[in-house]
């Protein structure tokens, strides 16, 4: 059943353009020759596969130059931003595999970010406006044409540190003024046009309360963030890339202002460089879109396992391995593009193959009666835990006379070519022997409710004495010994391969699949009664499935199908 073909990786991730970039940095003696790089979050939400690639390149890249990644959270806007998703945040990425050589909150800098902002306003490079946010925007102008300066770009010193102090006191309302550096309203860079950085906001912060009326913009606080850290290497995704001289600028005046850190005696200047993000077919990944399917009540919670948050891969059986397999696979590049979720599912299935224990479980079941094997009496079958790893062991089934198979299992009128059940044909029952099917039992209706048959006494084990050849074989559960189980089957949660295309003025929802989760009873083994989430099961024929974190209990569990097991990725073959 499992492939053997791998899909090929799009790009040699050995040496992509930020390794090289690094290598050179290193060659060059900048910096101390130390690699520090760091994840920077906002915790306003929980992080999704496309984090997962960003974690991958900053772990990645500091643990190839022996260098060390920081965590941080970057929390300098207030309206969303709290210590749950803090703590998620924390979980999740060590849940990923990776841990974390010192752990920021950017808040904690905000004194130091004033006192920035304080001295570019005495070195005349920044003041206070009070243009409303369409008025400045409008004097920003064009790229082709120079801006208009604001009419309040010559206030004085004085008056500047006045007003900037009364902003953080809470004394105008937001959008009344705001910080702008001053640095070149005639710039063809549109981000150079004496940009924002700082604005009044009231909102309480989850961690500094009340005591700010006014927070820093990214643009200002991101490249502080990384030269106060003593960051070296600063990636992010390629919208930031037009970003990256006014990231230049506030280190230059960090430099003029002897802030950058000095280590090894040497100073250290963090830059910035931008990979493509990763954009996955059949979802969405904006935490703000993320959010509205948590709220809306469309998903259940972040760690739905339809959702692409780690926690919700996590839930639905996906392994931290095969994520990071899947991040290795689609490669670091510059060029924007969307990555087919065919190609993450098949790195589920290639890890779980491997790891996943093997259990029969019948979920669209059906009654099979072997007449001749007398109630009361008993087949064993010993089968294999994990073919694929011989350290698995086996386990003993029993195998009773009323059995449930899989209603697909069986055609009262076979096409062509079907090798399992049908009168007069002859199958493996798993482990346990060969068996034809004689007669049918029907209801009222004409359903078939029981397949009777005969066993071959002289094939236990599934093998017969006399070596002839059967070709189907087909899984089962003992229906005396069989425990019923919830089983939890989902599809992808948009039918449109990109949901914000297909919205076209309408909504990203207009293509939520109604069909994403389809609940179902079914009868498994019994050694999957006290089946633990974090487990790992390959229902034989059938899929993967793991217990769902917040549904099962012992002996009442409840499955997620974290992936067929047929592979439907195209590409690379
Ligand atoms: P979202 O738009 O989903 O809210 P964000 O960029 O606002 O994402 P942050 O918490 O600021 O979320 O992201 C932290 C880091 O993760 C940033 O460096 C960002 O560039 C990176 N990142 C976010 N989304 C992706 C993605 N789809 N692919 C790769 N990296 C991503
Ligand atoms: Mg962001």
């Amino acid at each position: 059943m499992e492939e053997k073909t791998t899909p090929a990786a799009e790009s040699d991730t050995a040496r992509h353009f930020l390794r090289q970039w690094i290598e050179e940095d290193l060659a060059a003696g900048r910096n101390d020759g130390t690699v520090v790089t760091r994840f920077p979050p906002e915790p306003n939400g929980w992080i999704h596969i496309g984090h997962a690639k960003a974690i991958c390149v900053d772990f990645g890249m500091a643990a190839l130059f022996n260098g060390r990644c920081h965590l941080r959270m970057d929390d300098t806007n207030p309206s969303k931003e709290s210590e749950e998703f803090v703590e998620e945040l924390k979980r999740d990425i060590s849940w990923l595999g990776f841990s974390w050589d010192g752990f920021y909150y950017a808040c904690d800098m905000f004194d130091t970010m004033w006192a920035i902002a304080e001295e570019l306003i005495r070195r005349g490079q920044a003041y206070v406006c009070d243009l409303s946010q369409e008025a400045w925007k409008s004097y920003r102008g064009v790229p082709t044409r120079p801006g208009t300066p604001s009419p309040y770009r010559e206030r004085s010193v004085e008056e500047n540190l006045d007003l900037f102090r009364r902003m953080r006191a809470g004394e105008f309302a937001e959008g009344e003024h705001c910080l702008r550096a001053k640095i070149d309203m005639a710039s063809p860079n549109i981000h150079f046009r004496d940009p924002v950085i700082y604005r009044i906001v009231h909102l309480p912060h989850y961690r500094t309360g009340t005591a700010w009326h006014c927070y820093p913009m990214y643009d200002f606080a991101h490249p502080i963030e990384d030269a106060l850290e003593g960051v070296t290497h600063s990636m992010c995704t390629l919208e930031f890339e037009v970003h990256r001289p006014l990231y230049d600028w506030v280190i230059d005046r960090l430099a003029e202002q002897g802030r950058l850190v000095v280590r090894n005696g040497r100073t250290i200047r963090p830059q910035q460089r931008e990979f493509a993000r990763l954009n996955l077919s059949y979802t969405v990944m904006s935490k703000r879109l993320l959010r509205q399917l948590v709220e809306e009540g469309r998903v259940d919670g972040w760690d739905d396992p339809r959702m692409p948050t780690v926690a919700g891969m996590r839930r639905r059986g996906y392994t931290p391995e095969a994520i990071r397999e899947f991040c290795e696979r689609i490669g670091v590049s510059k060029y924007e593009s969307q990555t087919d979720l065919a190609l993450l599912e098949w790195c589920v299935r290639d890890d779980l193959n491997r790891r996943a224990i093997r259990r029969m479980a019948v979920l669209d079941p059906i009654c099979l009666v072997i007449d001749n094997l007398p109630e009361g009496e008993e087949l064993t079958a010993e089968v294999a835990n994990n073919p694929e790893d011989p350290t698995a062991g086996t386990r003993t089934l029993r195998c009773t006379r009323e059995l449930w198979i899989g209603r697909d299992d069986f055609m009262e009128v076979p096409a062509k070519k079907f090798f399992r059940v049908t009168v007069g044909n002859e199958v493996r029952l798993r482990g346990a022997c060969l068996f034809t099917c004689t007669h049918l039992v029907k209801d009222a209706e004409g359903n078939v409710t029981e397949i009777h048959g005969t066993y071959d006494p002289e094939s236990k084990g599934g093998n017969p004495a006399d070596g002839r050849k059967v070709k189907g074989t087909i899984h089962w559960v003992s229906a005396k010994y069989a425990v019923p189980a919830e089983v939890r089957l989902y599809d992808r949660l948009f039918t449109a391969e990109n949901p914000m295309a297909f919205a076209e003025g309408g909504s990203f929802l207009d293509s939520l699949n109604p069909d994403s989760l389809r609940v179902t009873q079914a009868y498994v083994e019994p050694a999957l009664a006290e089946a633990k989430p974090g487990e790992h099961y390959q229902f034989e024929r059938v899929g993967y499935f793991t217990p769902d974190s917040r549904l099962s209990q012992p002996g009442k569990p409840v499955f997620n199908r974290t992936v067929s097991l047929k592979d439907s990725f195209k590409g690379g073959r």
